[in-house]
């Protein structure tokens, strides 16, 4: 059994084709691994009927010769898609019993594909954190720890079930939303494979909408080319939402071992920081010379409105965020206290029903949205926002390929440890990644080494606009010459 969840979601995918085991199998051995490592705290929500449902009709469609390029994959899903008839709550309160009557598009088009879903994961509540210690599940301990310490870590947030689900092998892949990093941080301190595309290039229909203008759907994956494979499923025009692309979806797959021979890569003066570990320094190098032997042109580029995206983003995604939460009033669905009128009882709701970061999100966003504020503050960071996207195009416009990049400051850090009463501190975290949303670029993060305590570091590499595939085949190169790195297994 244990065989079966170490495989690769390609290699088990060819297994399945070959005969050499079944879906059921397949999933039976991931379905134990997920009940094994409860300790984890990754899953909110396992789904076993459903996934040995799900795996029967697999293996009749295998046996009928109708395998579809997901058929009989376990998969894990982000609590931010609603699933059909399966509680979906985006780790909130305000949600906690919320069992939707329709499907995203993301999910749907996986489950078409013949993946199978084996429960749903932790993530901080909204999505709105880099620890997933905002969860009204509690945190998620990741499957590392520090060489010869027990310190309970943060697999990054906010997809961090999806994260340690993958690097812990309870999953073959898993869903992310990555709106600042979510799926980019917690894959690079994980030592997983994650993507976050285009904006516009996987549906956002029916995610829970957390600042709708970054908000983008991607995989999670233990190889280059599993994220791969998981993409071409995941993406796709979509009627539903105006702001899906009408493009077709490559093969993406096709681009796994492609020569990247003459590409340019972009390295960014601006993100060499003040204080950064040398170690990260180190590895951002390193990541250079294994593009560079492997025949790309490294070159010097200039962000230079890098320093402003923090805090434009901190405008910008809690504006977002307290119009989209806004919905939660207590009426329509959710949770509802009662209270002696109409407004007691919004606010006895929604006071019950966030927790602390949501409701700082939620009053700044209606500050910096308020008249006579609007202009200082939600104006001026979309004009942020636009030179931000400015200096990316000059970049390209240049006739760059991709830009490099470390994927965080740092490795992982304890939980609790950048919880405190600061919450500066925990959006430090987003420093490399905020920057490729606000420019709504395509951003893959790629294991690339561990540090001095053994703990995973990852590199990220930003593309032009729906050149998904240029990123899996610089990122391929990445990992053939970093390797793959596991947790050693302890829960
Ligand atoms: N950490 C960022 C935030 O809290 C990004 C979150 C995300 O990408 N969902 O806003």
């Amino acid at each position: 059994m244990n065989e079966l969840t170490s495989l690769t979601l390609a290699d088990a995918r060819d297994g399945l084709r070959q005969k050499r085991f079944s879906a059921d199998e397949l999933t039976a051995a991931h379905l134990a691994a997920m009940e094994q490592a409860r300790a984890l705290n990754a899953f909110v929500l396992e789904t076993p009927e459903r996934a040995r449902e799900m795996a029967k009709a697999c293996d009749a469609r295998l046996a009928r010769g109708e395998a579809g390029p997901l058929e009989g994959i376990p998969l894990a899903v982000k609590d931010m898609f609603c699933t059909a008839g399966i509680r979906s709550t985006a780790c909130s309160r305000i949600l906690r019993d919320f069992v939707p009557t329709y499907e995203s598009t993301v999910t749907a088009n996986l489950w078409r594909d013949g993946a199978v879903l084996i429960g749903k994961t932790n993530c901080d509540e909204f999505a709105m954190g880099s620890s997933n210690e905002t969860s009204c599940f509690g945190s998620v301990i990741s499957p590392w720890r520090p060489r010869g310490a027990n310190t309970p870590l943060t697999p990054g947030g906010s997809s961090g079930g999806s994260a340690a689900a993958v690097a812990a092998r309870l999953c073959l892949g898993a869903t992310g939303t990555d709106t600042g990093g979510s799926i980019r941080q917690p894959a690079a301190l994980t030592g997983t494979v994650g993507m976050k595309p285009t904006y516009g290039r996987c549906s956002r229909w029916g995610i829970v909408a957390f600042a709708s203008s970054l908000d983008q759907a991607g995989p999670f994956a233990r190889t280059v080319r599993d994220a791969a494979i998981l993409l071409r499923s995941m993406a796709g025009p979509d009627p539903k939402d105006a702001t899906c692309a009408d493009l077709p979806v490559p093969d993406y797959e096709q681009a796994v071992g492609r020569s990247v021979k003459g590409l340019r890569i972009g390295v960014p003066k601006e993100y060499r920081l003040d204080g950064m570990p040398a170690e990260i320094e180190t590895l951002w190098q390193q990541g250079g010379e294994w593009l560079r032997n492997a025949g790309a042109e490294l070159v010097e580029v200039s962000l230079p409105h890098t320093r402003y995206a923090l805090p434009a983003y901190y405008i910008v995604c809690p504006a977002e965020a307290s119009s989209n939460l806004a919905r939660y009033d207590g009426v329509r669905y959710g949770l509802r206290v009662e209270g002696g009128d109409i407004n007691a009882m919004y606010e006895a709701t929604r006071a019950a029903g966030f927790g602390r970061e949501v409701r700082r999100r939620v009053m700044i966003g209606t500050y910096v949205l308020s008249a006579g504020y609007y202009d200082a503050y939600y104006l001026r960071a979309q004009k942020v926002r636009t030179l931000i996207k400015q200096d990316f195009e000059q970049v390209f416009a240049r006739g760059i390929d991709a830009i490099l990049t470390p994927a965080t400051p740092s490795a992982a850090f304890a939980l609790g440890e950048k919880s405190g009463s600061d919450p500066i501190e925990m959006y430090l975290n987003d420093v490399f990644t905020v920057t490729v949303n606000m420019a709504g670029l395509p951003g893959l993060a790629v294991p690339a080494g561990l540090d001095a305590r053994g703990l995973p570091l990852g590199l990220q590499l930003i593309g032009r606009p729906f050149d998904e595939a240029t990123l899996f085949s610089l990122g391929h190169v990445i990992e053939q010459a970093a390797g793959h790195f596991a947790p050693e297994r302890w829960w």
